[in-house]
């Protein structure tokens, strides 16, 4: 019977020497997990925070966008209304300089019609012909001379012989009392 005892009391010794280890082990690990929780928690806190922040920044950005669209809508409605008056206004005056023009042209060759001035060009003085010194007129002040003459006054002459004949874009009427600016485009041929 003792025997049977001594087998008891030491398998239950056992058994408590085993459960006091298992509860330290558990004490242990269930520490460690519950502050890994805590600071996955505490990280999840700050992460949606982060979050609700920049869903705040996105709604202010869209009505940010659609402000600017709104803008930019109202800039573009304006430079259209801009466009057509500027459209309408430059009809307007090529309408005046074809006018101009017209009347420069009536006048100049009016007043100067059947002289013998009327057929020599004023810059070089030589008589208008059909080769080179065309009869011209210029449409921006209606002055006349030959082509020959008009078409060099868009050749730059380098005042030191450099080899090289600059093309300008505008000349001035050798009119001494002109000097109205005009482009190779404005030379008109009368005959
Ligand atoms: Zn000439
Ligand atoms: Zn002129």
């Amino acid at each position: 019977m003792s025997d049977v005892s001594n087998i008891i009391k030491s398998a239950k010794e056992n058994l408590e020497r085993q459960f006091e280890t298992f509860h330290s082990d558990f004490s242990r690990t269930t520490g460690v997990l519950r502050s890994k929780i805590q600071e996955l928690t505490d990280k999840n806190t700050s992460l949606t925070s982060q979050q609700s922040e920049i869903d705040e920044n996105v709604v202010k950005l869209v009505t940010k966008i659609s402000t600017l669209k709104r803008q930019k809508e109202n800039l573009q409605k304006s430079i259209d209304e801009n466009n057509e008056e500027l459209a309408d206004l430059k009809k307007e005056l090529d309408n005046f300089e074809r006018k101009f023009t017209n009347l420069s042209i009536n006048h100049s060759v009016l007043s100067g019609a059947g002289t013998a001035e009327g057929n020599i060009c004023k810059k070089c003085v030589l008589p208008y012909d059909q080769i080179e010194r065309f009869h011209s007129v210029i449409t921006t002040c209606g002055h006349q001379f030959c082509q020959k003459c008009l078409k060099q006054l868009f050749t730059l002459n380098n005042p030191f012989n450099f080899p090289i004949n600059q093309e300008i874009s505008e000349a001035s009427c050798p009119n001494p009392t002109c000097n109205r600016s005009f482009a190779q485009a404005n030379i008109i041929k009368l005959n």
